[in-house]
């Protein structure tokens, strides 16, 4: 009994201390927090857009993550405008932000803005976009962009049977009209998912598999500037009119974003496709939203990329804290990523074609949605 009283003293005693100890650590936190840094410093990190459902995932999970490590966070959003994203970063400049992670609008817009960090010593990572023409970058965080790319033109080619599911020949053998999208051209990313995809299709288009019926097989023309499912809707209904009134159909898109498949298969339903007698084409895609997964579960859109942002999210902050305790970030890729100034060293993680086979598995069970989410 007496012993129980003791010891019930002791933890009391015990945990007023770790209490006001906690209470003095919690005012140093404020305190520091109001001077503009937490225990662990000011991290700034900006994103493009909240229009699209990937940015608010890796934004968050970054935040969630830099917090438990005892960083404070400013976490940005620009949707999608230039100047408000380069008003962000200088923000952070002036509020002490003591690292930059930067997922940009336009990958060169920003030159000014990193000199400045550079010139105060402060750490910049590229986030999923390579940052470019600038020296003042210091790691990138991102996905194998070109194998993105190889992924989507092989989901293509498995949709249209052209290829099986474990890369061998199918019955498909065309020839299928297909149509080409490509993302921003002011995303350095776009041109990695698009160079990745034609490695694939190039011998397809050349032996007559594949046939690009309006002709528009070129990045440039086939770009969709800031991603906008606006755009691509306006171009897919721009083609299907110009090339496809004659009556031919169209069997494929690569569409290199869930966004632009939406807005592809918007153009494609006016214009009488999606139903029993007239399928939809095999239409790619990327990130997994939800609204793709769902209309992939509905055999409207094919495939998409499933890019799992939580992992991203892991390794930049591990980048992050590695480089503010003055260490060295880890990194698995120091060719690929030139920025036209140096070659950025970046960690590369693997992506997953997604399909109505898999997504059970790969987003249910790795618990990345909840199955009601996709209902
Ligand atoms: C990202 C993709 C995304 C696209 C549009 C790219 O930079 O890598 O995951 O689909 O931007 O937001």
């Amino acid at each position: 009994m007496k012993f129980t009283k003791l010891a019930t003293l002791a933890v009391a005693v015990g945990l007023g201390a770790a209490l006001t100890a906690c209470g003095s650590s919690q005012k140093s936190v404020d305190q520091q927090a109001a001077a503009g840094g937490a225990a662990g410093g000011l991290v700034g990190v900006t994103m493009p857009t909240k229009s699209s459902e990937r940015w608010i995932h890796d934004g968050d999970n970054i935040k969630a993550a830099l917090e438990k490590l005892g960083y404070q966070v400013d976490l940005q959003y620009a949707e999608d405008d230039i100047p408000t994203q380069v008003n962000q970063i200088e923000n952070q400049i002036t509020k002490g932000a003591k690292l930059l992670v930067i997922a940009s609008i336009d990958g060169t817009a920003i030159t000014t803005q990193l000199q400045e960090a550079a010139d105060k010593k402060i750490p910049v990572i590229a986030y999923d976009r390579l940052i470019r023409n600038t020296p003042n970058v210091d790691y990138y965080a991102t996905f194998d962009n070109f194998k993105v790319g190889v992924q989507q033109a092989t989901s293509l080619l498995t949709g249209l049977k052209v290829l099986k599911e474990d890369g061998s020949p199918g019955e498909g053998k065309g020839p299928f009209n297909i149509e080409l999208f490509a993302g921003s051209p002011d995303d350095n990313n776009a041109t990695f998912f698009f160079n990745g995809a034609m490695s694939v299709l190039k011998p397809y288009l050349e032996n007559g598999t594949l046939v690009v019926k309006s002709g528009q097989t070129a990045f440039n023309v086939a770009a969709i500037l800031r991603w906008q499912a606006a755009t691509a809707q306006r171009r897919m209904e721009d083609l299907l009119t110009k090339t496809y009134s004659s009556g031919d159909k169209v069997q494929g898109v690569l569409s290199p974003y869930d966004g632009l498949s939406i807005g592809i298969l918007s153009a494609l339903k006016s214009n009488g496709y999606g139903t029993p007698g007239q399928p939809y084409p095999v239409v790619t895609g990327q990130d997994a939203e939800v609204a793709s997964v769902k209309s992939i579960i509905a055999n409207e859109q094919y495939s998409t990329i499933f890019k799992d942002t939580r992992k991203l999210a892991e390794t930049t902050v591990k980048m992050a804290d590695a480089v503010l305790k003055g260490g060295k970030a880890e990194t698995n890729n120091t060719t690929d990523y030139n920025n036209g100034q140096k070659v950025v060293p970046a960690f590369l993680l693997e992506s997953v074609i997604l399909n109505k086979g898999n997504y059970q598995k790969e987003l249910i069970d790795s618990g990345y949605y909840k199955a009601e989410q996709l209902r």
